[in-house]
Parts: structure tokens; C-alpha cells; sequence
């Protein structure tokens, strides 16, 4: 608003009935030109916002739509196997292994469900930025062959050898011991998942430049080039026979991703389509300097929480 009549007054009403700024008579073209600059300015950062605002909206709903299908599909099934078990005559012996078969489904729904639930739950954790106030030293060389221990069982269902080729220092860095057994359990899961039987599953670590190098290599069904680019987004799986037969979430990946550059890190794929894939995550190595600034960021980060 432009004016001869320039009071407080006037400035106040004209603020409140929605001018953005106030000019009093007479003024400089310069004067006039920042106004005009920063009003300019002030609006294109208001449509922006308004945009985000849609786009969050919008992507909260396909959210929910998406996870109320997930968990409704299972439901379903398992609803409908026990309608049909509660019918069944118990005492005909071709109906009650029958029976079995389908309580045997249902316990597969279910699991399928709890992976779901726990898969969003860390999502949830992750996304809330609870991650980064737990940052230690943590030495990867022992977590490896540990979660590896945890698998055996599983990849002997399918034959498939597990081994570790890990240096014989330690590979330090700097990061939540959790959220990093996350990250490799997910790849571990994944490489067992999609590996053939009798296939083998390599998690190599190397420490160079500052950096760490976690690889998990496996000799599965491999990722189709165009499948690459979505990987890492939040639900995707490839479709193909291999992950119609296989159970999963499509969040692993997303989660670990995230996970990952939280910590300072990234997480490349190289895949060759019924050979292989070979997932490996670089995460910045812990050195005395990094020590110091984490202490300083999180003393500054609970002085910020103390202020409020
Ligand atoms: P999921 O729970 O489906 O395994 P992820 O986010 O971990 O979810 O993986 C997303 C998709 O990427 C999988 O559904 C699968 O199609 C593909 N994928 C992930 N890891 C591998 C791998 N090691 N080999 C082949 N395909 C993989």
C-alpha cells in the first residue's frame, strides 16, 4: 500500500485487511523496488509451501489407502480359511489334512502381516528422527558375522552358504548399532531371499579414504535394469515370478536407505539379471575429529531441546 497519509493507524488497518507492506509518500524507486522484490519473493515462497502442503496430503493419502489394503488383503484370507475350517468335518480324514493345510496358510497370512507391521513400525522410527541421538563408535567387524549366525538356518532350507570376508582390524564407524544391524539384515534377507538353492551369499567389509565398505553379495535372480532406478522407493517390488513366490514388504530397502543417509552414507546396487546382485553401503569411517563434532552436535542439539 502506497500513501500519502502514512499514520500508524492507517499502517495497522492496512496490514490487517491484508497489504502485505506499507509505503509512505514519498519514496524512492529503489525503496519501491525492494518492497516489490521481497513481496515477490514472500509469494513465491507461499505457493511453494501451499504445493508441499498438497503434495503431503495427497502422498499421506495413497499412504494409507495403500497399508489399509495391505493388511485388509491377508485379513481377508485368513477370515475366509477359518470360515471354511469351522465347517469342516473334523472327522474325515482327507478333511482334516485339508484342515491342516489351510491353518498352515493361515499362519503364513499372519506372519506375512506381522513383517508388515513391524516393517512400518521402523519406518515410523526412523522417519521420527529418533535415529541420530544414539550415535557411538560401533565396529562392524563383529556385527557381521553375528547377524550372519542368525541366518544360518534359514539359508540351510534353501542351501546356501553363508560367509564373511572381513579384515582383520576393526571397521569403525559412527553410527546406532540398531538401526545399522537394520540395514544389514534387510540386504542379508534380501540376498537369501532371491538367491537359488545351493547359491552363496558374500558380505565383504574394507575400510579405505575415510570410508567403510559394506558388501552383500549374493548369486540370485539378479534386478532387471529399468526395475534399478525404484528400488529404494517406499513399497516397490519387481514383478516378476521370483517376488510373487517370495513374501515381502517392498519397505526394506526404503528403510535402509534412509537409514543409511542419516548416518552420512549411501547405498549403490549392481545387478546382473540370473547372476546376481551385489548391494554394497559406504558409510563415513569414525576418526577422533568425527567424535568431536557428533559430541558437539548432539551437546548442541540437547542445549536446543533445553531452550525448547
Ligand atoms: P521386500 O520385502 O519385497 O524384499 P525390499 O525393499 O527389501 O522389500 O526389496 C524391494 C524389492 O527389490 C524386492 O521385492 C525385490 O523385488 C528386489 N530385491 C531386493 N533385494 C534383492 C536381491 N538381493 N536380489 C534380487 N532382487 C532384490
Amino acid at each position: 500500500m502506497i500513501t500519502g497519509y502514512a499514520t500508524i493507524d492507517t499502517a495497522v488497518e492496512a496490514v490487517r485487511t491484508g497489504a502485505y507492506d506499507f509505503l509512505p509518500k514519498p519514496f524512492l524507486p529503489e525503496e519501491l523496488r525492494l518492497i516489490v522484490n521481497r513481496g515477490l519473493e514472500r509469494h513465491r515462497l507461499a505457493v511453494e509451501a501451499k504445493q508441499h502442503e498438497i503434495e503431503q496430503s495427497m502422498l499421506k493419502r495413497r499412504f494409507v489407502s495403500f497399508i489399509s489394503h495391505q493388511l485388509r488383503t491377508p485379513l481377508v484370507a485368513v477370515h475366509q480359511y477359518l470360515d471354511v475350517l469351522k465347517h469342516l468335518d473334523q472327522q474325515d480324514d482327507v478333511h482334516r489334512a485339508k484342515g491342516q493345510e489351510w491353518l498352515d496358510r493361515c499362519l503364513i497370512r499372519i506372519d506375512e502381516l506381522q513383517n508388515l507391521i513391524g516393517d512400518w513400525l521402523t519406518l515410523a522410527q526412523v522417519e521420527g528422527g529418533t535415529l541420530s541421538k544414539e550415535r557411538i563408535k560401533v565396529d562392524l567387524n563383529p556385527v557381521i558375522p553375528g547377524i550372519l549366525k542368525t541366518y544360518e538356518e534359514t539359508a540351510l532350507e534353501k542351501n546356501i552358504t553363508l560367509q564373511a570376508q572381513l579384515p582383520d582390524g576393526p571397521l569403525f564407524v559412527w553410527g546406532d548399532r540398531n538401526y545399522l544391524s537394520v540395514v544389514f539384515d534387510n540386504l542379508i534377507t534380501n540376498a537369501i531371499k532371491y538367491n537359488r538353492r545351493g547359491g552363496t551369499v558374500t558380505v565383504s567389509g574394507s575400510q579405505s579414504r575415510g570410508e567403510v565398505v559394506i558388501a552383500v553379495a549374493d548369486t540370485g535372480v539378479g534386478i532387471p535394469e529399468k526395475c534399478r532406478p525404484f528400488l529404494f522407493e517406499e513399497f516397490f517390488r519387481v514383478k516378476d515370478d521370483s517376488a510373487k513366490k517370495t513374501p515381502g514388504t517392498g519397505l526394506g530397502l526404503h528403510i535402509s536407505k534412509k537409514i543409511v543417509s542419516e548416518m552420512g552414507g549411501t547405498i549403490e546396487v549392481q545387478s546382473e539379471v540370473g547372476f546376481g546382485s551385489t548391494f554394497s553401503v559406504h558409510l563415513p569411517a569414525w576418526c577422533e575429529t568425527t567424535e568431536a563434532n557428533g559430541e558437539q552436535t548432539n551437546a548442541r542439539r540437547e542445549a536446543n531441546i533445553d531452550r525448547g
